[in-house]
């Protein structure tokens, strides 16, 4: 294990290491990230799963995700005429951007991505209500800076800012490992939205098992997605083949929950 960065910036320790089995590693607060090797998982569910059950979406909200990967993934959607990005801490992107260039590639440069250092509590709070499809928080688990994100106050906002068929989807931990995160997010997205699931994908780097991603919407059947019309939009959306992980199959199945990870949803 090489380590090629160590930074303390005013909200975390920002390591970067070089490991010969899963490539350049980024770790925050000593959690690991993401991996070169493993991050295609994690950020394709995260981004092409609400993308195409929402089916037109036009205008995304990123919170976090500092590495830019999910910047990526939503610019690859012909629809896509605009992607917010909020990230807390500008060094993440800067050290990120510096070691593991592959995992943006040149999504920084695209003209319809806007890229904002801050934080995504704030923004969210004043964003004009009904001007985002699509709200995704790929953040640090809720602890410290990324507490906050996983409030009711948080979700109300998501509500507020998404239109009719709006869909917010968040990192919601190892469920094996992480119960609680799953089953207290899940409860207080409830508050905000009617359709509340949450759905899995298998992270190698992220220990435990089936990693859970919360799924929040006002509008019923958008997790039940039927396979031919997800391929049809895959298609449409110029995303179809170009994936590791994400299929209109492997994504449809993703929403078939085990009993002990369905078990902590509000029934
Ligand atoms: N995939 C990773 C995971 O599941 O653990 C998350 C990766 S991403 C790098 C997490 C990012 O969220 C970090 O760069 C962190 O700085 C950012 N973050 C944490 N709290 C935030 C907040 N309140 N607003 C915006 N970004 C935040």
């Amino acid at each position: 294990m090489r380590e090629l960065a160590h930074v303390k910036s005013s909200y975390q320790e920002i390591v970067i290491v070089e490991s010969a089995s899963h490539g350049r590693v980024l770790v925050l607060d000593g959690a690991v990230q993401i991996t070169e090797a493993d991050e295609f998982v994690y950020q394709e569910m995260l981004t092409h799963v609400p993308l195409l059950a929402h089916g037109t979406a036009e205008s995304v909200l990123i919170i976090g995700a500092g590495d830019g990967g999910v910047l990526r993934r939503v610019l690859q959607h012909r629809s896509l005429e605009r992607a917010v990005m909020v990230e807390i801490d500008g060094e993440v992107i800067r050290l990120v951007r510096e070691h593991m260039p592959g995992i943006a590639g040149n999504a920084w440069a695209d003209p319809r991505a806007e890229v904002i250092v801050g934080d995504g509590v704030d923004y969210v709070s004043h964003a004009a209500a009904g001007s985002f499809d699509v709200v995704i928080v790929d953040s640090t688990d809720p602890v410290s800076i990324g507490e906050a994100l996983f409030t009711e106050a948080f979700y109300a906002n998501c509500a507020r800012i998404l239109g009719p068929a709006g869909i917010v989807v968040n990192q919601a931990g190892v469920p094996f490992m992480q119960a609680d995160e799953l089953r207290q997010t899940s409860l207080r997205r409830s508050t905000a939205f009617s359709h509340v699931t949450a759905y899995v994908a298998a992270v190698p780097t992220y220990v435990g098992g089936l990693m859970a991603l919360g799924f929040a919407a006002n509008s019923p059947g958008l997790d039940r997605m039927p396979v031919d019309i997800l391929r049809r939009r895959a298609d449409a959306a110029g995303i179809l083949g170009m994936t590791r992980y994400w299929s209109p199959e492997v994504h449809a199945a993703a929403f078939q929950l085990p009993p002990y990870i369905a078990d902590c949803l509000p029934r």
